[in-house]
């Protein structure tokens, strides 16, 4: 089996169009549909899934998914977590707790907010073990292991979480990046990246951020992500070097 990375999701916090139809900038085209921001990876035998978006039952579906041994989280955000209660039937297919991975303050708010994903509550039993990650840790099965680095960037007010494997770095929510975690940026062969929107934002970065980031680090292939409803498909593929690819949901590479 080839390792393989999938954008489950790649729209911003309330996806495009809006509940209300509103699509902004957005021309009519399938790739201009995007769910809320979360991705996949297989590694061999692995299935780990990076943040549980409010549409993450119809990404699995839709992308044919249909084994999970771990999920990791970039933030608590309720565009990143709140479909974790989707989960369960995992739980139930592994006869085993779900681990869930994440800073020490992901896991907190992540407690606090879905306690009976954790600890038994009105009868029902917990579904999840939670894990608290340092720089480095590991995603075993039997004799598989996926390595990760996770590493600090800021987002807005809060820290939130990036990921570095193999030569695939993800950070999906970001507006700075410490000089600290620069060093995890280099000599990428893929990075996908948040890329808001046209204009400046407290807590995402924008396009002539996201590029500016990518023109210091220069990945071998940047994907941008998180898009909002003024960043146009066929606008940006029209805008961007060859290199640097806007996302769609579904969209998947090998690594
Ligand atoms: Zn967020």
């Amino acid at each position: 089996m080839k390792n393989k990375f999938t954008i489950l999701g790649c729209g911003s916090s309330l996806g495009s169009p809006w509940i209300t139809n509103y699509q902004g900038e957005l021309k009519k085209n399938s790739k201009n549909i995007r769910t809320r921001c979360c991705a996949h990876i297989q590694y061999k035998n692995l299935s780990v899934l990076i943040d549980t978006s409010p549409d993450i039952k119809s990404q699995f579906l839709k992308n044919k998914i249909r084994s999970l041994d771990a999920i990791i989280y970039t933030h608590e955000h309720a565009d990143q977590t709140s479909g974790i209660f989707e989960m369960r039937p995992f739980f139930w297919k592994n006869k085993n707790k779900i681990p869930v991975y994440g800073s020490r303050r992901t896991v907190k708010a992540l407690i606090k907010k879905y306690t009976f994903c954790f600890f038994p509550k009105h009868g029902y039993v917990p579904i999840m073990k939670p894990n608290v990650i340092k720089n480095n840790f590991k995603i075993k099965k039997k004799n598989q292991t996926l390595s990760l680095k996770a590493f600090n960037v800021i987002h807005g007010m809060i820290n939130a979480t990036g990921f570095l494997f193999e030569k695939v770095a993800y950070i999906s929510d970001c507006n700075k990046i410490p000089k600290k975690s620069f060093d995890y940026l280099y000599n990428l062969e893929y990075l996908i990246i948040d890329c808001l929107r046209k204009n400046k934002h407290p807590s995402h970065f924008n396009y002539d951020e996201a590029l500016e980031l990518i023109k210091i680090v220069k990945p071998k292939k940047a994907i941008l992500t998180n898009l909002h409803t003024d960043l146009d498909y066929v606008y940006l593929k029209k805008i961007l070097p060859s290199n640097i690819i806007p996302a769609y949901d579904g969209l998947s590479f090998n690594f």
